[in-house]
């Protein structure tokens, strides 16, 4: 199978301010473009071709994981936005954040902290374990929770091309602004 790049559900300046319609040209129509073309590529005549993208992720490793897991994230993370969106989540979710963090202002705080904290590049993740557990962690590189059995919930990319045409180095302040467009009603449904 050919993988599409799926087209966003809003305008490419929708999320401005906190994310610009340069930085979503760039990111979204450049550099997630270029993962799902290597991943094309790289799958074509191999036994991974007709393999849904979770399972080549959780079966990979090298290039191919690389290319698998940026191509993956980078819709999850674009598709968590929107402009008008659940700005706090509610409902059980927010039952299992107040549980597990404290409260929602603590998550918020304990996320971003961990996504400053990453060196280099990568993720920051909120994920639920099999027993419902709501968990941070940190995947470098093209790290993804699914190679640990984990459901991811959300992440912020905390590579530079994610916010330096932007921020440039203020990478805390480019994840703080997230909570601006992240829409929790989306969260909420994966949760
Ligand atoms: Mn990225």
């Amino acid at each position: 199978m050919t993988y599409e790049q799926p087209q966003l559900p809003y305008e490419h300046d929708a999320l401005e301010p906190a994310i610009s319609k340069e930085t979503v040209d760039y990111h979204y129509g450049k550099h997630e473009k270029a993962y799902i073309d290597n991943l094309n590529r790289l799958i074509k005549g191999t036994e991974y071709e007709d393999e849904e993208l979770e399972d080549i992720i959780t079966h990979s490793s090298g290039a191919l994981f690389n290319n698998a897991s940026q191509a993956w994230n980078h819709i999850f993370y674009f598709f968590t936005f929107s402009p008008d969106g659940r700005r706090e989540p509610t409902g059980q979710l927010r039952k299992a954040i107040d549980r597990d963090f404290g409260s929602f202002e603590k998550f918020k705080e304990a996320f971003v902290e961990a996504g400053v904290g990453l060196f280099g590049s990568g993720w920051v993740w909120l994920s639920r374990d099999e027993k419902g557990k709501l968990l941070i962690t940190q995947g470098p590189n093209a790290g993804n929770p699914l190679t640990d059995g984990l459901t991811p919930l959300l992440t912020f990319d905390v590579w530079e091309h994610a916010y330096y045409l932007d921020y440039k180095n203020r990478r805390a302040d480019a994840l703080a602004r997230l909570w601006d467009i992240v829409d929790w009603e989306i969260v909420e449904g994966r949760f």
